[in-house]
Protein backbone atom coordinates (compact mmCIF):
# COMPACT_ATOMS: atom_id res chain seq x y z
CA UNK A 1 0.00 0.00 0.00
CA UNK A 2 1.58 3.44 -0.84
CA UNK A 3 0.58 7.13 -0.93
CA UNK A 4 2.10 7.84 -4.08
CA UNK A 5 3.78 10.94 -1.85
CA UNK A 6 7.10 12.27 -2.50
CA UNK A 7 9.61 11.52 0.22
CA UNK A 8 11.37 14.36 0.10
CA UNK A 9 8.09 16.55 0.63
CA UNK A 10 6.97 13.23 3.63
CA UNK A 11 10.36 13.54 4.84
CA UNK A 12 10.59 17.39 5.20
CA UNK A 13 8.93 17.40 8.64
CA UNK A 14 10.51 17.31 11.27
CA UNK A 15 8.29 17.22 14.08
CA UNK A 16 9.09 20.83 15.55
CA UNK A 17 4.95 21.45 16.19
CA UNK A 18 5.39 24.80 15.40
CA UNK A 19 2.12 24.63 13.48
CA UNK A 20 0.23 23.19 15.98
CA UNK A 21 -1.12 26.21 17.67
CA UNK A 22 -2.05 27.53 14.03
CA UNK A 23 -4.25 24.08 12.72
CA UNK A 24 -8.15 24.55 13.48
CA UNK A 25 -8.29 21.01 13.88
CA UNK A 26 -6.15 20.71 16.84
CA UNK A 27 -7.15 23.94 18.61
CA UNK A 28 -11.00 22.12 18.65
CA UNK A 29 -9.60 18.68 19.71
CA UNK A 30 -6.48 18.50 21.44
CA UNK A 31 -5.30 15.57 19.39
CA UNK A 32 -2.39 14.99 17.67
CA UNK A 33 -4.51 12.78 14.93
CA UNK A 34 -6.23 16.03 14.11
CA UNK A 35 -2.64 18.15 13.68
CA UNK A 36 -0.38 18.55 11.11
CA UNK A 37 2.36 17.00 12.65
CA UNK A 38 0.10 13.63 13.38
CA UNK A 39 -1.48 13.81 9.58
CA UNK A 40 2.28 13.44 7.97
CA UNK A 41 3.13 11.07 10.55
CA UNK A 42 0.11 8.75 9.58
CA UNK A 43 0.63 9.72 5.76
CA UNK A 44 4.32 7.95 6.60
CA UNK A 45 2.61 5.43 8.27
CA UNK A 46 0.74 4.45 4.79
CA UNK A 47 3.25 5.13 2.77
CA UNK A 48 6.55 3.55 4.08
CA UNK A 49 5.34 0.70 6.73
CA UNK A 50 1.91 -0.18 4.37
CA UNK A 51 -0.51 0.98 7.29
CA UNK A 52 -4.23 0.57 5.72
CA UNK A 53 -5.79 3.68 3.87
CA UNK A 54 -9.47 2.97 5.26
CA UNK A 55 -10.46 3.71 8.67
CA UNK A 56 -8.26 5.87 11.14
CA UNK A 57 -6.16 7.20 8.12
CA UNK A 58 -9.05 8.40 6.33
CA UNK A 59 -11.12 10.13 9.43
CA UNK A 60 -7.91 11.67 9.92
CA UNK A 61 -7.14 13.31 6.40
CA UNK A 62 -11.22 13.70 5.85
CA UNK A 63 -10.93 15.97 9.00
CA UNK A 64 -8.31 18.55 7.95
CA UNK A 65 -9.60 21.81 6.92
CA UNK A 66 -7.06 22.35 3.90
CA UNK A 67 -6.78 26.21 5.57
CA UNK A 68 -3.20 25.62 4.67
CA UNK A 69 -2.18 27.45 7.77
CA UNK A 70 0.29 24.91 8.85
CA UNK A 71 2.14 25.59 5.49
CA UNK A 72 2.02 29.10 6.20
CA UNK A 73 4.48 28.75 9.50
CA UNK A 74 6.23 25.91 8.85
CA UNK A 75 9.79 26.70 9.16
CA UNK A 76 10.73 23.44 6.93
CA UNK A 77 8.47 24.55 4.04
CA UNK A 78 6.15 21.62 3.99
CA UNK A 79 4.39 21.83 1.40
CA UNK A 80 1.22 20.42 2.99
CA UNK A 81 -1.63 21.57 1.04
CA UNK A 82 0.38 19.04 -2.09
CA UNK A 83 0.95 16.33 0.41
CA UNK A 84 -2.80 16.80 1.54
CA UNK A 85 -4.43 16.74 -1.62
CA UNK A 86 -1.76 13.26 -3.23
CA UNK A 87 -3.15 11.52 -0.07
CA UNK A 88 -6.75 12.77 -0.83
CA UNK A 89 -5.84 11.66 -4.54
CA UNK A 90 -4.87 8.00 -3.37
CA UNK A 91 -8.08 7.30 -1.45
CA UNK A 92 -10.41 8.64 -4.10
CA UNK A 93 -9.33 6.34 -6.27
CA UNK A 94 -8.58 3.31 -4.58
CA UNK A 95 -11.24 3.59 -1.37
CA UNK A 96 -14.57 3.87 -1.52
CA UNK A 97 -13.89 7.50 0.44
CA UNK A 98 -15.90 9.64 -2.44
CA UNK A 99 -18.92 7.78 -2.81
CA UNK A 100 -21.48 8.17 -6.01
CA UNK A 101 -23.72 10.97 -4.41
CA UNK A 102 -20.26 13.02 -3.41
CA UNK A 103 -19.03 12.63 -7.20
CA UNK A 104 -22.31 13.89 -8.49
CA UNK A 105 -22.66 16.43 -6.32
CA UNK A 106 -19.51 17.75 -7.37
CA UNK A 107 -20.14 17.59 -11.02
CA UNK A 108 -23.19 19.66 -10.90
CA UNK A 109 -20.80 22.82 -10.40
CA UNK A 110 -19.25 22.02 -13.48
CA UNK A 111 -22.78 22.48 -15.50
CA UNK A 112 -23.33 25.66 -14.92
CA UNK A 113 -27.40 25.78 -16.50
CA UNK A 114 -28.10 22.44 -13.99
CA UNK A 115 -26.88 24.86 -11.19
CA UNK A 116 -28.59 27.73 -11.80
CA UNK A 117 -32.09 25.80 -12.36
CA UNK A 118 -31.33 23.38 -9.02
CA UNK A 119 -30.83 27.44 -7.28
CA UNK A 120 -34.11 28.69 -8.62
CA UNK A 121 -35.59 25.66 -7.43
CA UNK A 122 -34.15 25.91 -4.21
CA UNK A 123 -35.21 29.79 -4.09
CA UNK A 124 -38.95 28.60 -4.08
CA UNK A 125 -38.37 25.96 -1.53
CA UNK A 126 -36.68 28.45 0.82
CA UNK A 127 -39.67 30.82 0.12
CA UNK A 128 -42.16 27.69 1.31
CA UNK A 129 -39.89 27.47 4.01
CA UNK A 130 -38.84 24.03 2.84
CA UNK A 131 -34.90 24.28 3.46
CA UNK A 132 -33.55 24.47 7.18
CA UNK A 133 -31.78 27.58 7.75
CA UNK A 134 -29.25 25.03 8.96
CA UNK A 135 -27.86 23.91 5.70
CA UNK A 136 -26.35 27.62 5.54
CA UNK A 137 -27.90 28.66 2.49
CA UNK A 138 -28.31 32.82 1.47
CA UNK A 139 -31.37 33.45 0.78
CA UNK A 140 -31.48 32.70 -2.97
CA UNK A 141 -32.66 34.92 -5.81
CA UNK A 142 -35.74 33.52 -7.65
CA UNK A 143 -34.23 35.62 -10.63
CA UNK A 144 -30.84 36.43 -11.42
CA UNK A 145 -30.42 40.04 -13.27
CA UNK A 146 -27.41 39.53 -16.37
CA UNK A 147 -23.94 40.59 -16.17
CA UNK A 148 -23.55 43.10 -19.24
CA UNK A 149 -19.32 43.19 -20.28
CA UNK A 150 -18.42 46.64 -20.37
CA UNK A 151 -15.00 46.64 -22.19
CA UNK A 152 -11.48 44.32 -22.30
CA UNK A 153 -9.03 45.75 -20.12
CA UNK A 154 -9.49 42.97 -18.11
CA UNK A 155 -11.24 39.66 -17.39
CA UNK A 156 -13.25 38.69 -14.46
CA UNK A 157 -13.85 34.97 -13.19
CA UNK A 158 -17.67 34.37 -12.44
CA UNK A 159 -17.14 30.73 -11.53
CA UNK A 160 -20.11 28.30 -10.27
CA UNK A 161 -21.23 29.18 -6.90
CA UNK A 162 -21.07 32.41 -6.91
CA UNK A 163 -22.27 33.14 -10.05
CA UNK A 164 -25.45 31.08 -8.98
CA UNK A 165 -25.59 32.36 -5.37
CA UNK A 166 -24.22 35.69 -5.10
CA UNK A 167 -24.26 37.40 -8.73
CA UNK A 168 -24.96 40.51 -7.10
CA UNK A 169 -21.46 40.48 -5.51
CA UNK A 170 -19.92 39.94 -9.14
CA UNK A 171 -22.40 43.34 -10.28
CA UNK A 172 -20.54 45.48 -7.34
CA UNK A 173 -17.36 44.07 -8.11
CA UNK A 174 -18.01 45.34 -11.86
CA UNK A 175 -18.92 48.51 -10.88
CA UNK A 176 -15.72 49.38 -8.72
CA UNK A 177 -13.50 48.26 -11.44
CA UNK A 178 -15.66 50.62 -13.44
CA UNK A 179 -14.82 53.49 -11.30
CA UNK A 180 -11.13 52.75 -11.14
CA UNK A 181 -11.55 52.68 -15.46
CA UNK A 182 -11.61 49.63 -16.03
CA UNK A 183 -13.83 47.77 -18.67
CA UNK A 184 -14.65 44.21 -18.00
CA UNK A 185 -15.02 41.29 -20.17
CA UNK A 186 -16.72 38.46 -19.07
CA UNK A 187 -16.22 34.65 -19.95
CA UNK A 188 -18.43 32.38 -21.54
CA UNK A 189 -19.55 29.15 -20.12
CA UNK A 190 -16.14 27.58 -19.98
CA UNK A 191 -15.45 29.44 -16.40
CA UNK A 192 -18.19 28.15 -14.93
CA UNK A 193 -16.44 26.31 -12.27
CA UNK A 194 -12.51 26.47 -10.93
CA UNK A 195 -12.37 23.02 -9.74
CA UNK A 196 -11.02 23.64 -6.52
CA UNK A 197 -13.80 21.60 -4.44
CA UNK A 198 -13.10 18.51 -6.68
CA UNK A 199 -8.89 19.06 -6.20
CA UNK A 200 -9.88 19.23 -2.56
CA UNK A 201 -11.79 16.10 -2.64
CA UNK A 202 -9.14 14.03 -4.83
CA UNK A 203 -11.12 14.19 -7.71
CA UNK A 204 -7.80 15.13 -10.00
CA UNK A 205 -8.93 14.45 -13.00
CA UNK A 206 -12.46 16.27 -13.03
CA UNK A 207 -10.12 19.44 -11.18
CA UNK A 208 -7.55 19.03 -14.56
CA UNK A 209 -10.74 19.01 -17.14
CA UNK A 210 -12.21 21.81 -15.47
CA UNK A 211 -8.91 23.77 -15.26
CA UNK A 212 -8.28 23.00 -19.29
CA UNK A 213 -11.85 24.27 -20.01
CA UNK A 214 -11.28 27.70 -17.87
CA UNK A 215 -8.23 28.33 -19.44
CA UNK A 216 -9.98 27.90 -23.09
CA UNK A 217 -12.59 30.59 -21.19
CA UNK A 218 -10.17 33.28 -21.08
CA UNK A 219 -8.41 33.93 -24.67
CA UNK A 220 -5.60 36.98 -24.81
CA UNK A 221 -3.31 38.31 -22.59
CA UNK A 222 -5.83 40.47 -20.14
CA UNK A 223 -5.26 40.03 -16.54
CA UNK A 224 -7.91 37.63 -14.93
CA UNK A 225 -9.25 39.00 -12.00
CA UNK A 226 -11.30 36.58 -9.58
CA UNK A 227 -13.15 38.01 -6.61
CA UNK A 228 -13.64 34.55 -4.60
CA UNK A 229 -10.47 33.54 -2.71
CA UNK A 230 -10.62 29.96 -3.55
CA UNK A 231 -11.45 30.27 -7.09
CA UNK A 232 -8.31 32.51 -7.23
CA UNK A 233 -6.06 30.66 -5.22
CA UNK A 234 -7.37 27.55 -8.14
CA UNK A 235 -6.72 29.52 -10.55
CA UNK A 236 -3.34 30.56 -9.59
CA UNK A 237 -2.22 26.80 -9.45
CA UNK A 238 -3.68 25.49 -12.74
CA UNK A 239 0.77 25.51 -13.70
CA UNK A 240 1.25 23.10 -11.03
CA UNK A 241 -2.36 21.07 -11.58
CA UNK A 242 -2.05 20.72 -15.32
CA UNK A 243 2.06 20.80 -15.76
CA UNK A 244 1.70 22.71 -19.24
CA UNK A 245 3.34 26.00 -20.15
CA UNK A 246 0.35 27.32 -21.26
CA UNK A 247 -1.39 26.59 -18.20
CA UNK A 248 1.61 28.18 -15.46
CA UNK A 249 1.23 31.40 -18.59
CA UNK A 250 -2.48 31.48 -17.39
CA UNK A 251 -1.86 31.40 -13.84
CA UNK A 252 0.39 34.47 -13.94
CA UNK A 253 -2.73 35.99 -15.54
CA UNK A 254 -4.52 35.16 -12.65
CA UNK A 255 -5.04 38.14 -9.88
CA UNK A 256 -7.42 38.42 -7.02
CA UNK A 257 -9.29 41.71 -7.56
CA UNK A 258 -8.21 43.23 -4.68
CA UNK A 259 -4.22 42.68 -5.93
CA UNK A 260 -5.19 44.12 -8.84
CA UNK A 261 -7.55 47.35 -7.51
CA UNK A 262 -4.60 47.72 -4.60
CA UNK A 263 -1.94 49.12 -7.74
CA UNK A 264 -4.65 51.49 -8.97
CA UNK A 265 -6.06 52.63 -6.11
CA UNK A 266 -5.31 56.13 -6.79
CA UNK A 267 -7.72 55.94 -9.69
CA UNK A 268 -10.64 55.22 -7.20
CA UNK A 269 -12.68 57.59 -6.53
CA UNK A 270 -12.08 59.72 -3.27
CA UNK A 271 -14.90 58.78 -0.92
CA UNK A 272 -17.42 61.64 -0.15
CA UNK A 273 -18.20 60.02 3.19
CA UNK A 274 -16.76 56.62 4.70
CA UNK A 275 -18.73 53.59 5.36
CA UNK A 276 -20.44 54.72 8.89
CA UNK A 277 -19.74 51.53 11.01
CA UNK A 278 -16.31 50.04 11.61
CA UNK A 279 -15.82 46.83 9.63
CA UNK A 280 -13.84 43.53 10.87
CA UNK A 281 -11.58 42.01 8.06
CA UNK A 282 -11.66 38.28 7.45
CA UNK A 283 -8.84 36.99 5.90
CA UNK A 284 -10.60 33.75 3.83
CA UNK A 285 -7.56 31.27 4.37
CA UNK A 286 -6.43 31.04 0.30
CA UNK A 287 -5.94 34.70 0.33
CA UNK A 288 -3.76 34.81 3.34
CA UNK A 289 -2.03 31.55 3.24
CA UNK A 290 -1.99 30.78 -0.19
CA UNK A 291 -2.06 33.68 -2.26
CA UNK A 292 -0.53 36.02 0.44
CA UNK A 293 -2.92 38.75 -1.02
CA UNK A 294 -4.55 39.89 2.24
CA UNK A 295 -3.00 43.34 2.82
CA UNK A 296 -4.40 44.65 -0.43
CA UNK A 297 -7.84 43.81 0.83
CA UNK A 298 -6.86 46.51 3.52
CA UNK A 299 -5.14 48.86 0.68
CA UNK A 300 -8.52 49.29 -1.23
CA UNK A 301 -11.27 48.82 1.70
CA UNK A 302 -9.24 51.06 3.77
CA UNK A 303 -10.13 54.13 1.60
CA UNK A 304 -13.41 53.60 2.15
CA UNK A 305 -14.40 52.51 5.90
CA UNK A 306 -12.70 52.38 9.30
CA UNK A 307 -11.10 48.54 9.79
CA UNK A 308 -10.31 46.62 12.67
CA UNK A 309 -7.92 43.44 13.08
CA UNK A 310 -9.32 40.38 14.34
CA UNK A 311 -6.39 39.07 17.07
CA UNK A 312 -6.57 35.28 16.03
CA UNK A 313 -3.70 35.93 13.42
CA UNK A 314 -6.08 34.28 10.52
CA UNK A 315 -7.20 31.48 12.34
CA UNK A 316 -9.80 29.57 9.78
CA UNK A 317 -13.08 29.72 10.16
CA UNK A 318 -14.52 26.31 9.35
CA UNK A 319 -16.31 26.62 6.15
CA UNK A 320 -13.17 24.98 3.52
CA UNK A 321 -15.19 24.61 1.00
CA UNK A 322 -17.72 21.53 0.77
CA UNK A 323 -15.93 21.23 4.94
CA UNK A 324 -19.16 23.08 7.00
CA UNK A 325 -21.35 20.88 4.92
CA UNK A 326 -19.19 17.30 5.14
CA UNK A 327 -18.50 18.01 8.96
CA UNK A 328 -20.92 20.56 10.23
CA UNK A 329 -20.07 19.89 13.64
CA UNK A 330 -16.27 20.65 14.08
CA UNK A 331 -17.27 23.59 11.35
CA UNK A 332 -19.57 25.26 13.58
CA UNK A 333 -16.70 24.16 16.50
CA UNK A 334 -14.07 26.01 14.63
CA UNK A 335 -16.40 29.20 13.42
CA UNK A 336 -17.36 29.56 16.96
CA UNK A 337 -13.89 30.89 17.81
CA UNK A 338 -13.54 32.91 14.65
CA UNK A 339 -17.03 34.33 15.89
CA UNK A 340 -15.61 35.30 19.35
CA UNK A 341 -12.48 37.22 17.49
CA UNK A 342 -15.11 39.24 15.64
CA UNK A 343 -16.79 39.94 19.09
CA UNK A 344 -13.91 41.11 21.02
CA UNK A 345 -13.26 43.76 17.79
CA UNK A 346 -16.94 45.34 18.62
CA UNK A 347 -17.33 45.58 14.60
CA UNK A 348 -20.88 44.88 13.64
CA UNK A 349 -20.09 44.68 9.70
CA UNK A 350 -17.64 41.65 8.88
CA UNK A 351 -15.39 42.15 5.06
CA UNK A 352 -14.63 38.49 3.74
CA UNK A 353 -13.60 37.70 0.26
CA UNK A 354 -14.91 34.41 -0.36
CA UNK A 355 -18.12 33.34 -0.76
CA UNK A 356 -17.71 30.14 1.64
CA UNK A 357 -16.67 32.22 4.55
CA UNK A 358 -19.20 34.57 4.09
CA UNK A 359 -21.89 32.15 4.13
CA UNK A 360 -20.54 30.10 6.72
CA UNK A 361 -20.19 32.89 9.29
CA UNK A 362 -23.66 34.54 8.19
CA UNK A 363 -24.95 31.07 9.75
CA UNK A 364 -23.63 32.30 13.36
CA UNK A 365 -26.04 36.21 12.80
CA UNK A 366 -22.94 38.21 11.09
CA UNK A 367 -23.68 41.00 8.90
CA UNK A 368 -21.29 39.67 6.74
CA UNK A 369 -20.08 41.63 3.18
CA UNK A 370 -17.86 41.29 0.45
CA UNK A 371 -15.12 44.06 0.93
CA UNK A 372 -16.11 45.55 -2.44
CA UNK A 373 -19.45 45.49 -2.04
CA UNK A 374 -18.78 48.07 0.98
CA UNK A 375 -16.80 50.75 -1.71
CA UNK A 376 -19.20 49.56 -4.15
CA UNK A 377 -21.66 51.25 -1.25
CA UNK A 378 -19.76 53.91 -0.65
CA UNK A 379 -19.12 54.86 -4.00
CA UNK A 380 -22.40 55.19 -4.91
CA UNK A 381 -23.73 56.73 -1.80
CA UNK A 382 -21.41 59.81 -2.51
CA UNK A 383 -22.81 60.32 -6.52
S1 LIG B 1 4.68 20.61 9.37
FE1 LIG B 1 6.36 22.07 9.67
S2 LIG B 1 5.76 23.26 11.50
FE2 LIG B 1 4.49 21.40 11.49
S3 LIG B 1 5.59 19.91 12.74
FE3 LIG B 1 6.26 19.56 10.61
S4 LIG B 1 8.11 20.82 10.35
FE4 LIG B 1 7.07 21.57 12.23
S1 LIG C 1 -4.44 22.39 6.38
FE1 LIG C 1 -5.40 23.45 8.13
S2 LIG C 1 -6.73 21.89 9.08
FE2 LIG C 1 -5.31 20.79 7.73
S3 LIG C 1 -3.60 20.19 9.05
FE3 LIG C 1 -3.04 22.19 8.12
S4 LIG C 1 -3.71 23.74 9.60
FE4 LIG C 1 -4.74 21.78 10.15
Amino acid sequence: MTLHLDDDELVSCVACGLCLPHCPTYRVTGEESASPRGRIAAMRAVQWSGAPLEGDFTRFMDLCVQCRACEAVCPSSVPFGHLMEGARETLASDTRYQPGWRRAGYRVLGRHRLLLTASTALAVGQRLRLVPRRFGLPRLALRRRPLVATGNDVWLFTGCVMDAWMRETHAAVMRVLAAAGAGVALPGPGAACCGALHEHAGLVEDAQRLARRVIGAFPGEAPVLVDSAGCGAALKGYGRLLGTPDAAEFSRRVMDVHEWLAARVDALPVPARRFPQLVAVQDPCHLRHVQKAHAHVRTVLGRYADLVELDDEGLCCGAGGAYAALHPDMAADIRARKVAAIARTGAVVVASANPGCAMHLAVAGLDVRHPLEIVDEVIRDGR
